[in-house]
């Protein structure tokens, strides 16, 4: 079987930058990533990034993208398995991944899970008709290969996702018909809520789906107001023309092959879901095994790339490679991670941590 040191699965943010931190260090790596394209969820974020300024915050997330990969890409000690879904992690840290329906096994000595998250959906009648998509797909279609989902569009969702991806579909031509949200406030910054509130877009927030109506795809939208429990009031009912719903509520950590590795995961409501257990150096429960990036909690981009670079330093120290000037890059690392999650938004995050205790 083909060995390897160290294996990073998934080469987002958190993954590259982790790739960067051990190739520095002298280790070799090897990436898998199921997509034909390196970057994860950056390879479709076209908009300026907000975060940390350090982590390249105001610029395009495609534009870090190539920032990222290019300061890695032509290193020798580096290989990469693209268009190849891991789909195994078993004993003595084998690992299983398809690439073009071909199953193939490596193992390595040491591996870093950064395979980000999956998108959620909510429950409503006929939420399986063509034309429901969630935020994500959207963002893929338009940005990465050109094509607009629909004309007339319902977003549901009021983070920030939902709200750029909002944006994103007006530059694109798309008209936003509303943007409802279940709870009482918005989720996301209020400069995003802004910008589309002066396109016009109406935000309405205590509002749901009721059922998605249509033959062979949307055609309309019924949408009705929530009570105190999130409970659709009967007679509050609205019908909007669209033919597309954009669902933008919320991201899973994809901790399933931590949990077929047997890590300890927990779940944790305010980092998404079911989490692995780490502590402050991102490793698992499990020796040599550590996650970062959205897996290991839902952040966002510059969390991950910091989280990443930890990891990787961590994964090489464990294995004995000489990091220059590794405590004080650890320090300040976990010092700007701590600042980037002090503000109001970051709240969620910290009482997330403290559960898991991590802080
Ligand atoms: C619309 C939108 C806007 C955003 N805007 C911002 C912003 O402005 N600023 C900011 O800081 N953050 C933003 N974020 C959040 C940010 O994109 C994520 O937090 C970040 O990408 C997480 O990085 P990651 O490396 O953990 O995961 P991802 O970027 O999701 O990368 C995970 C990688 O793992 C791969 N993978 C998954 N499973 C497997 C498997 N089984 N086998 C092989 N490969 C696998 C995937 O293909 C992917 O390449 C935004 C997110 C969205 C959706």
């Amino acid at each position: 079987m083909k060995r390897a040191e160290f294996v990073i699965i998934g080469a987002g943010p958190a993954g590259l930058r982790a790739a960067k931190s051990l190739l520095d260090a002298g280790a070799k790596v090897l990436i898998i990533d199921r997509s034909d394209l390196l970057g994860g969820q950056l390879t479709k974020q076209t908009h300026m990034f907000f975060g940390s300024e350090k982590q390249h915050a105001s610029k395009r997330g495609i534009d870090i993208l190539k920032l990222m990969v290019d300061a890695i890409i032509e290193h020798e000690n580096l290989e990469i398995i693209t268009n190849a879904t891991v789909v195994g992690l078993y004993k003595d840290f084998v690992i299983g991944y398809v690439k073009a329906d071909v199953y193939y096994k490596i193992q390595a000595d040491s591996i870093i899970l950064a395979t980000g998250a999956s998108e959620k959906a909510i429950p409503f009648e006929n939420n399986d008709l063509p034309g429901v998509y969630a935020a994500g797909a959207v963002q893929t279609l338009m940005n990465v290969y050109g094509v607009k989902p629909g004309e007339k569009v319902l977003m549901v969702g009021s983070g920030n996702i939902g709200l750029i991806v909002a944006y994103q579909l007006m530059q694109a031509g798309v008209e936003v018909v509303k943007l409802i949200e279940a709870a009482s406030h918005i989720g996301g910054y209020l400069v995003h809520a802004s910008k589309i509130k002066r396109l016009g877009v109406d935000i309405c927030t205590n509002m749901s789906v009721k059922r998605a109506l249509g033959k062979d795809h949307v055609e309309a939208v019924e949408i009705w107001k929530l009570d105190a429990q999130w409970k659709g009031i009967e007679g509050t009912e609205e019908t909007l023309e669209v033919d597309t719903i954009c669902m933008a509520v919320g991201l899973a950590p994809l901790t399933e092959l931590l949990q077929q590795l047997g890590a300890e995961v927990k779940y944790v409501r305010e980092l998404g879901g079911n989490v692995p257990v780490i502590n402050q150096q991102f490793k698992t429960s499990i020796d040599g095994v550590y996650a970062c990036g959205d897996v290991a909690g839902i952040e966002e981009a510059s969390s991950a790339m910091m989280a990443g670079e930890i990891a990787g330093i961590e994964a090489a120290l464990s294995r004995g490679y000489d990091v220059e000037n590794a405590a004080n890059r650890l320090n300040e690392l976990r010092e700007d991670l701590s600042n980037l999650r002090n503000g109001p938004h970051g709240e969620k995050i910290r009482a997330g941590l403290a559960k898991l205790g991590v802080l």
